[in-house]
Protein backbone atom coordinates (compact mmCIF):
# COMPACT_ATOMS: atom_id res chain seq x y z
CA UNK A 1 0.00 0.00 0.00
CA UNK A 2 1.04 3.46 -0.37
CA UNK A 3 1.16 6.03 2.35
CA UNK A 4 -1.62 8.36 1.00
CA UNK A 5 -3.69 4.60 0.80
CA UNK A 6 -2.50 3.77 4.25
CA UNK A 7 -3.62 7.43 5.49
CA UNK A 8 -6.94 7.32 3.73
CA UNK A 9 -7.65 4.23 5.01
CA UNK A 10 -6.61 5.11 8.40
CA UNK A 11 -9.21 8.32 7.71
CA UNK A 12 -11.92 6.52 6.55
CA UNK A 13 -11.85 4.23 9.71
CA UNK A 14 -12.53 6.95 12.20
CA UNK A 15 -16.01 7.21 12.85
CA UNK A 16 -15.99 3.67 13.47
CA UNK A 17 -12.88 3.57 15.58
CA UNK A 18 -14.37 5.72 17.48
CA UNK A 19 -17.87 4.19 18.26
CA UNK A 20 -15.10 0.78 19.03
CA UNK A 21 -13.39 3.28 21.48
CA UNK A 22 -16.84 4.88 23.27
CA UNK A 23 -17.32 0.95 23.41
CA UNK A 24 -14.54 0.19 24.85
CA UNK A 25 -14.42 2.90 27.80
CA UNK A 26 -18.02 2.15 28.27
CA UNK A 27 -17.00 -1.20 30.50
CA UNK A 28 -15.39 -0.41 33.82
CA UNK A 29 -12.73 -2.44 33.35
CA UNK A 30 -10.61 -1.95 37.06
CA UNK A 31 -8.61 -4.54 37.66
CA UNK A 32 -7.81 -3.13 41.29
CA UNK A 33 -9.53 -5.31 44.51
CA UNK A 34 -12.39 -4.80 45.63
CA UNK A 35 -14.04 -3.86 42.05
CA UNK A 36 -16.27 -6.40 40.05
CA UNK A 37 -13.88 -8.11 38.18
CA UNK A 38 -16.94 -9.32 35.73
CA UNK A 39 -16.41 -5.54 33.57
CA UNK A 40 -12.45 -6.57 33.10
CA UNK A 41 -13.28 -9.84 31.72
CA UNK A 42 -15.92 -8.21 29.85
CA UNK A 43 -13.02 -5.60 28.44
CA UNK A 44 -10.97 -8.62 27.68
CA UNK A 45 -13.35 -10.11 25.34
CA UNK A 46 -14.43 -6.66 23.74
CA UNK A 47 -10.80 -6.63 23.25
CA UNK A 48 -10.43 -10.05 21.27
CA UNK A 49 -13.05 -8.91 18.84
CA UNK A 50 -11.83 -6.33 18.10
CA UNK A 51 -8.39 -7.63 16.98
CA UNK A 52 -10.47 -10.46 15.27
CA UNK A 53 -12.12 -7.36 13.35
CA UNK A 54 -8.62 -6.37 12.27
CA UNK A 55 -8.10 -9.75 10.35
CA UNK A 56 -5.29 -11.10 12.50
CA UNK A 57 -5.71 -15.05 11.50
CA UNK A 58 -4.60 -15.57 15.18
CA UNK A 59 -6.25 -14.46 18.23
CA UNK A 60 -6.58 -15.58 21.37
CA UNK A 61 -7.03 -14.69 25.36
CA UNK A 62 -3.68 -15.67 27.29
CA UNK A 63 -4.93 -16.78 30.83
CA UNK A 64 -2.36 -15.69 33.32
CA UNK A 65 -1.90 -17.26 36.29
CA UNK A 66 -3.03 -15.33 39.34
CA UNK A 67 -4.21 -12.37 36.95
CA UNK A 68 -6.47 -11.07 34.45
CA UNK A 69 -6.34 -12.22 31.07
CA UNK A 70 -4.07 -11.34 28.39
CA UNK A 71 -5.20 -10.79 24.74
CA UNK A 72 -2.79 -11.80 21.99
CA UNK A 73 -3.18 -11.83 18.18
CA UNK A 74 -0.62 -12.67 15.77
CA UNK A 75 0.03 -12.80 11.78
CA UNK A 76 3.22 -14.18 10.71
CA UNK A 77 6.10 -12.39 8.98
CA UNK A 78 6.14 -12.55 5.08
CA UNK A 79 9.43 -14.30 4.28
CA UNK A 80 12.14 -11.79 5.22
CA UNK A 81 10.19 -8.98 6.84
CA UNK A 82 10.93 -8.46 10.81
CA UNK A 83 8.06 -8.52 13.06
CA UNK A 84 6.58 -6.07 15.12
CA UNK A 85 5.47 -6.95 19.03
CA UNK A 86 2.37 -4.17 19.34
CA UNK A 87 1.83 -3.45 23.46
CA UNK A 88 -1.13 -1.75 25.25
CA UNK A 89 -3.32 -2.17 28.00
CA UNK A 90 -7.56 -2.88 28.21
CA UNK A 91 -7.54 -1.68 32.07
CA UNK A 92 -8.24 1.38 33.61
CA UNK A 93 -7.56 3.55 37.28
CA UNK A 94 -10.64 3.64 39.47
CA UNK A 95 -12.36 7.04 38.44
CA UNK A 96 -12.02 8.76 41.85
CA UNK A 97 -14.61 11.13 43.04
CA UNK A 98 -16.86 11.12 40.41
CA UNK A 99 -18.11 14.96 41.44
CA UNK A 100 -15.07 16.08 40.03
CA UNK A 101 -16.00 14.74 36.64
CA UNK A 102 -17.75 16.88 34.04
CA UNK A 103 -19.23 13.91 32.51
CA UNK A 104 -19.82 10.63 34.04
CA UNK A 105 -16.28 8.60 33.81
CA UNK A 106 -18.12 5.35 32.03
CA UNK A 107 -20.60 7.46 29.51
CA UNK A 108 -18.20 8.25 26.62
CA UNK A 109 -18.54 11.57 25.77
CA UNK A 110 -17.35 13.80 22.72
CA UNK A 111 -16.94 17.21 23.12
CA UNK A 112 -14.87 19.86 21.45
CA UNK A 113 -13.04 16.99 19.26
CA UNK A 114 -12.27 15.34 22.18
CA UNK A 115 -13.79 11.69 23.51
CA UNK A 116 -14.04 12.39 27.43
CA UNK A 117 -13.96 9.08 29.95
CA UNK A 118 -11.99 7.07 31.95
CA UNK A 119 -9.56 5.11 30.39
CA UNK A 120 -10.35 7.40 26.94
CA UNK A 121 -6.72 7.88 26.59
CA UNK A 122 -5.14 5.37 29.34
CA UNK A 123 -4.69 2.97 27.68
CA UNK A 124 -8.15 2.39 25.50
CA UNK A 125 -6.86 4.91 23.24
CA UNK A 126 -3.84 2.36 22.79
CA UNK A 127 -5.57 -0.50 22.28
CA UNK A 128 -7.75 1.00 19.34
CA UNK A 129 -4.45 2.59 17.38
CA UNK A 130 -3.68 -0.86 17.25
CA UNK A 131 -6.76 -1.85 16.00
CA UNK A 132 -6.90 0.69 13.69
CA UNK A 133 -3.64 0.30 12.06
CA UNK A 134 -3.98 -3.09 11.41
CA UNK A 135 -7.34 -2.49 9.78
CA UNK A 136 -5.94 0.27 7.81
CA UNK A 137 -3.56 -2.63 6.24
CA UNK A 138 -6.43 -4.40 5.23
CA UNK A 139 -4.86 -7.79 5.84
CA UNK A 140 -1.56 -6.88 3.72
CA UNK A 141 0.66 -7.16 6.38
CA UNK A 142 4.08 -5.89 5.16
CA UNK A 143 5.76 -7.01 8.57
CA UNK A 144 4.91 -9.84 10.95
CA UNK A 145 2.58 -8.76 13.84
CA UNK A 146 2.20 -10.19 17.26
CA UNK A 147 0.05 -7.98 19.52
CA UNK A 148 -0.09 -8.33 23.00
CA UNK A 149 -2.94 -6.25 25.10
CA UNK A 150 -3.01 -6.69 29.04
CA UNK A 151 -5.79 -6.17 31.59
CA UNK A 152 -3.58 -5.66 35.15
CA UNK A 153 -1.00 -2.60 34.35
CA UNK A 154 -2.61 0.05 36.18
CA UNK A 155 -2.65 -2.02 39.47
CA UNK A 156 1.14 -3.39 38.83
CA UNK A 157 0.27 -7.05 38.41
CA UNK A 158 3.40 -8.53 37.42
CA UNK A 159 1.53 -11.95 35.94
CA UNK A 160 2.24 -10.56 32.11
CA UNK A 161 6.08 -10.11 32.69
CA UNK A 162 6.18 -13.67 34.43
CA UNK A 163 4.42 -15.31 31.28
CA UNK A 164 6.49 -13.52 28.77
CA UNK A 165 9.99 -14.59 31.07
CA UNK A 166 8.52 -18.02 30.95
CA UNK A 167 7.38 -17.69 27.17
CA UNK A 168 9.47 -15.94 25.50
CA UNK A 169 8.78 -16.84 22.01
CA UNK A 170 5.62 -16.19 21.68
CA UNK A 171 5.90 -12.48 22.15
CA UNK A 172 9.38 -12.25 20.82
CA UNK A 173 9.62 -9.45 17.94
CA UNK A 174 12.48 -7.19 16.15
CA UNK A 175 11.01 -4.19 17.35
CA UNK A 176 7.66 -3.53 20.14
CA UNK A 177 5.75 -0.33 19.94
CA UNK A 178 4.59 0.50 23.25
CA UNK A 179 1.20 2.32 22.41
CA UNK A 180 0.87 3.99 26.57
CA UNK A 181 2.57 7.42 26.57
CA UNK A 182 1.61 10.72 24.45
CA UNK A 183 2.87 13.81 23.03
CA UNK A 184 3.61 16.95 25.73
CA UNK A 185 1.56 18.88 23.60
CA UNK A 186 -1.17 17.93 20.71
CA UNK A 187 0.00 18.03 17.25
CA UNK A 188 3.86 17.77 18.19
CA UNK A 189 4.86 14.59 17.79
CA UNK A 190 7.35 13.05 19.98
CA UNK A 191 9.45 9.47 20.52
CA UNK A 192 9.41 8.48 24.81
CA UNK A 193 13.01 8.05 25.05
CA UNK A 194 13.32 7.39 28.37
CA UNK A 195 11.67 6.05 31.66
CA UNK A 196 12.53 6.85 35.12
CA UNK A 197 13.15 3.76 37.15
CA UNK A 198 11.89 3.44 40.83
CA UNK A 199 12.57 2.45 44.39
CA UNK A 200 10.89 2.84 47.36
CA UNK A 201 10.99 1.56 50.84
CA UNK A 202 9.22 2.44 54.33
CA UNK A 203 11.97 3.65 57.06
CA UNK A 204 10.99 3.43 61.13
CA UNK A 205 12.85 5.41 64.11
CA UNK A 206 11.97 4.33 67.85
CA UNK A 207 13.05 6.37 70.42
CA UNK A 208 11.21 5.58 73.92
CA UNK A 209 9.61 2.03 75.09
CA UNK A 210 6.31 3.62 74.62
CA UNK A 211 4.70 6.97 73.91
CA UNK A 212 5.04 9.71 77.05
CA UNK A 213 3.20 12.72 78.31
CA UNK A 214 4.39 15.79 76.79
CA UNK A 215 3.98 17.50 79.85
CA UNK A 216 5.76 15.52 82.28
CA UNK A 217 8.56 14.14 79.66
CA UNK A 218 8.85 16.59 76.84
CA UNK A 219 11.70 18.68 77.18
CA UNK A 220 14.01 15.75 77.69
CA UNK A 221 12.42 12.99 75.75
CA UNK A 222 13.74 11.88 72.53
CA UNK A 223 11.04 12.72 70.09
CA UNK A 224 10.96 9.55 67.55
CA UNK A 225 8.63 11.73 65.16
CA UNK A 226 11.04 14.35 65.66
CA UNK A 227 14.00 12.94 64.92
CA UNK A 228 12.18 11.36 61.29
CA UNK A 229 11.27 14.86 60.10
CA UNK A 230 14.85 15.79 61.25
CA UNK A 231 16.08 12.95 58.82
CA UNK A 232 13.46 13.33 56.47
CA UNK A 233 14.65 17.19 55.55
CA UNK A 234 18.13 16.17 54.71
CA UNK A 235 17.11 14.71 51.56
CA UNK A 236 16.83 17.82 49.82
CA UNK A 237 18.77 21.32 50.19
CA UNK A 238 17.22 24.39 50.39
CA UNK A 239 16.43 24.93 46.54
CA UNK A 240 14.66 21.78 46.75
CA UNK A 241 17.51 19.45 45.05
CA UNK A 242 18.18 16.56 45.96
CA UNK A 243 21.06 16.04 48.71
CA UNK A 244 21.96 12.96 49.30
CA UNK A 245 25.22 12.14 48.44
CA UNK A 246 25.68 9.62 46.01
CA UNK A 247 23.04 10.67 43.66
CA UNK A 248 24.35 12.78 40.82
CA UNK A 249 22.22 14.89 38.58
CA UNK A 250 21.87 14.08 34.98
CA UNK A 251 21.44 15.67 32.33
CA UNK A 252 18.53 15.37 29.08
CA UNK A 253 19.09 16.72 25.21
CA UNK A 254 16.20 19.08 24.80
CA UNK A 255 13.84 20.73 26.45
CA UNK A 256 11.21 19.30 28.22
CA UNK A 257 8.41 22.47 29.27
CA UNK A 258 8.06 25.82 29.92
CA UNK A 259 7.59 26.42 33.43
CA UNK A 260 4.68 28.39 32.71
CA UNK A 261 3.20 25.09 31.11
CA UNK A 262 4.43 22.95 33.97
CA UNK A 263 2.98 25.02 36.76
CA UNK A 264 -0.24 24.95 34.71
CA UNK A 265 -0.20 20.68 34.38
CA UNK A 266 0.83 20.50 37.76
CA UNK A 267 -1.65 22.90 39.08
CA UNK A 268 0.74 24.49 41.36
CA UNK A 269 -0.42 27.58 43.56
CA UNK A 270 0.37 31.34 42.54
CA UNK A 271 2.75 32.54 44.82
CA UNK A 272 4.38 29.30 44.80
CA UNK A 273 7.69 27.96 43.51
CA UNK A 274 8.90 25.31 41.93
CA UNK A 275 11.63 22.93 43.65
CA UNK A 276 15.09 22.34 42.01
CA UNK A 277 17.29 23.89 39.94
CA UNK A 278 18.14 23.43 36.12
CA UNK A 279 16.05 22.65 33.28
CA UNK A 280 13.09 20.80 33.67
CA UNK A 281 13.64 17.62 31.27
CA UNK A 282 17.03 17.53 33.81
CA UNK A 283 14.94 17.63 36.49
CA UNK A 284 12.08 15.52 35.56
CA UNK A 285 13.30 12.75 33.05
CA UNK A 286 17.11 12.34 34.15
CA UNK A 287 17.76 13.25 37.80
CA UNK A 288 16.90 11.51 40.89
CA UNK A 289 13.23 12.66 43.08
CA UNK A 290 12.82 11.94 46.17
CA UNK A 291 8.92 11.99 47.81
CA UNK A 292 7.81 11.01 51.26
CA UNK A 293 4.63 9.34 50.09
CA UNK A 294 3.19 8.17 53.57
CA UNK A 295 3.65 8.54 57.14
CA UNK A 296 2.50 6.95 59.90
CA UNK A 297 1.81 8.85 62.97
CA UNK A 298 -0.64 10.22 65.00
CA UNK A 299 -3.70 12.30 62.75
CA UNK A 300 -4.77 15.76 64.44
CA UNK A 301 -7.78 14.04 64.90
CA UNK A 302 -6.15 11.75 67.23
CA UNK A 303 -3.75 13.76 68.77
CA UNK A 304 -3.21 13.35 72.36
CA UNK A 305 -0.43 15.47 74.57
CA UNK A 306 2.45 13.05 74.32
CA UNK A 307 5.88 12.60 73.16
CA UNK A 308 6.24 9.63 70.09
CA UNK A 309 8.25 6.96 70.69
CA UNK A 310 8.00 5.24 66.55
CA UNK A 311 7.46 7.00 63.63
CA UNK A 312 7.58 5.69 60.03
CA UNK A 313 7.29 6.86 56.35
CA UNK A 314 7.12 5.85 53.30
CA UNK A 315 9.96 7.01 51.04
CA UNK A 316 9.88 6.82 47.09
CA UNK A 317 12.68 7.52 44.86
CA UNK A 318 12.77 8.23 41.28
CA UNK A 319 15.64 7.01 39.54
CA UNK A 320 17.08 8.41 36.18
CA UNK A 321 17.61 5.05 34.02
CA UNK A 322 21.37 5.75 34.18
CA UNK A 323 20.69 5.20 37.51
CA UNK A 324 20.55 1.21 39.78
CA UNK A 325 17.25 1.27 42.08
CA UNK A 326 19.06 -1.17 44.61
CA UNK A 327 21.89 1.17 44.65
CA UNK A 328 19.82 4.35 44.90
CA UNK A 329 17.96 2.64 48.19
CA UNK A 330 21.65 1.33 49.76
CA UNK A 331 22.56 5.13 49.29
CA UNK A 332 19.92 6.89 50.64
CA UNK A 333 18.93 4.66 53.80
CA UNK A 334 22.92 4.63 54.58
CA UNK A 335 22.48 9.20 54.37
CA UNK A 336 19.27 8.07 56.87
CA UNK A 337 20.96 6.31 59.01
CA UNK A 338 23.78 8.34 59.84
CA UNK A 339 21.68 11.94 59.74
CA UNK A 340 19.89 9.68 62.61
CA UNK A 341 19.61 12.00 65.60
CA UNK A 342 20.03 11.36 69.56
CA UNK A 343 20.87 7.33 68.82
CA UNK A 344 17.48 7.17 67.47
CA UNK A 345 17.09 3.22 66.52
CA UNK A 346 16.41 2.79 62.57
CA UNK A 347 15.48 0.09 60.64
CA UNK A 348 14.17 0.08 57.13
CA UNK A 349 11.49 -2.44 55.24
CA UNK A 350 9.28 -2.96 52.24
CA UNK A 351 11.86 -2.58 49.66
CA UNK A 352 10.65 -1.84 46.23
CA UNK A 353 12.48 -1.42 43.04
CA UNK A 354 11.82 -1.00 39.18
CA UNK A 355 14.35 -0.38 36.43
CA UNK A 356 14.04 2.76 33.94
CA UNK A 357 14.59 2.51 30.28
CA UNK A 358 16.59 4.20 27.77
CA UNK A 359 15.63 3.56 24.14
CA UNK A 360 18.98 2.62 21.50
CA UNK A 361 19.88 6.04 19.86
CA UNK A 362 19.77 4.21 16.23
CA UNK A 363 18.19 1.38 14.04
CA UNK A 364 15.40 0.39 11.17
CA UNK A 365 12.68 0.78 13.66
CA UNK A 366 13.50 4.17 14.90
CA UNK A 367 14.15 5.37 11.57
CA UNK A 368 11.25 4.38 10.07
CA UNK A 369 9.16 5.54 12.87
CA UNK A 370 10.61 8.89 12.83
CA UNK A 371 9.85 9.21 8.96
CA UNK A 372 6.14 7.81 10.15
CA UNK A 373 5.45 10.08 12.15
CA UNK A 374 7.08 13.10 10.43
CA UNK A 375 4.21 12.52 7.65
CA UNK A 376 1.36 11.90 9.99
CA UNK A 377 2.11 14.84 11.77
CA UNK A 378 3.51 17.29 9.18
CA UNK A 379 7.11 17.65 11.26
CA UNK A 380 9.77 15.77 12.92
CA UNK A 381 9.57 14.54 16.18
CA UNK A 382 11.58 15.56 19.20
CA UNK A 383 12.90 13.53 22.05
CA UNK A 384 11.31 13.42 25.62
CA UNK A 385 11.35 11.26 28.53
CA UNK A 386 8.68 10.77 31.05
CA UNK A 387 9.35 11.14 34.61
CA UNK A 388 7.31 7.77 36.27
CA UNK A 389 7.69 3.96 35.43
CA UNK A 390 6.12 1.12 32.83
CA UNK A 391 7.29 -1.59 34.62
CA UNK A 392 6.96 -3.88 31.90
CA UNK A 393 8.98 -1.59 29.34
CA UNK A 394 12.07 -2.49 31.38
CA UNK A 395 11.19 -6.48 31.48
CA UNK A 396 10.85 -6.72 27.87
CA UNK A 397 13.97 -4.23 27.67
CA UNK A 398 15.66 -7.09 30.07
CA UNK A 399 13.92 -10.04 27.81
CA UNK A 400 14.74 -8.62 24.18
CA UNK A 401 18.20 -7.10 24.28
CA UNK A 402 18.48 -7.05 20.50
CA UNK A 403 14.47 -5.44 20.25
CA UNK A 404 14.13 -1.63 19.47
CA UNK A 405 11.50 -0.66 21.78
CA UNK A 406 9.49 2.41 20.48
CA UNK A 407 7.19 4.19 23.02
CA UNK A 408 4.37 6.78 21.40
CA UNK A 409 0.86 7.06 21.66
CA UNK A 410 -2.17 9.81 21.90
CA UNK A 411 -1.83 10.54 25.51
CA UNK A 412 -0.77 13.74 25.04
CA UNK A 413 -0.04 15.54 28.53
CA UNK A 414 -3.56 17.60 29.32
CA UNK A 415 -5.29 14.22 28.44
CA UNK A 416 -5.36 14.04 32.88
CA UNK A 417 -4.94 10.37 33.12
CA UNK A 418 -5.26 8.55 36.14
CA UNK A 419 -6.94 12.23 37.01
CA UNK A 420 -11.06 13.49 36.66
CA UNK A 421 -11.88 14.60 33.28
CA UNK A 422 -9.60 12.07 31.17
CA UNK A 423 -9.84 12.67 27.54
CA UNK A 424 -8.25 11.78 24.34
CA UNK A 425 -7.86 13.75 21.71
CA UNK A 426 -9.46 12.38 18.61
CA UNK A 427 -7.48 14.43 15.91
CA UNK A 428 -4.40 13.49 18.24
CA UNK A 429 -5.32 9.53 17.92
CA UNK A 430 -6.09 9.76 14.31
CA UNK A 431 -2.57 10.91 13.51
CA UNK A 432 -1.19 8.34 16.01
CA UNK A 433 -3.08 5.42 14.29
CA UNK A 434 -1.54 6.78 11.05
CA UNK A 435 1.74 7.21 12.49
CA UNK A 436 1.53 3.32 13.41
CA UNK A 437 0.41 1.96 10.64
CA UNK A 438 2.78 3.86 8.28
CA UNK A 439 5.58 2.63 10.53
CA UNK A 440 4.69 -0.86 9.83
CA UNK A 441 4.72 -0.24 6.04
CA UNK A 442 7.71 1.76 6.39
CA UNK A 443 9.78 -0.85 8.87
CA UNK A 444 9.11 -3.07 6.13
CA UNK A 445 11.38 -1.38 3.78
CA UNK A 446 14.44 -1.08 5.74
ZN1 LIG B 1 -1.26 3.17 31.05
Amino acid sequence: MTPEEIENAVAAGMPQTIEDLKALVAIPSIAFPGHPEEPVHKAAELTENLLRSAGLPRVERIDLDGGFPAVYGEAPAPPGAPTVLLYAHYDVQPPGDPALWKTPPFEPTVIDGALYGRGAADDKSGVITHVAALRALQGRWPVGIKVIIEGEEEYAGESLARFIESSPDLVRADAIVVADVGNPRVGEPALTTSLRGMAAFTVEVRTLAGAVHSGAFGGAAPDALAALMRMLTTLHDENGDVAVPGLPRGTFPGEAYSEEEFRATAGVLDGVSLVGTGSLADRLWASYAITVTGLDVPSVAQAVNAVQAVARARVTIRVPPSGDPAQAIEVVTEHLKKVAPWGAHVTFSDFTTGAGFRARGEGRARAAVERAMARAFGRPPREVGQGGSIPLVAALARQFPEAEILLFGPEDDHASIHAPNERVDLEELRRTITTEALFLAEYAKG
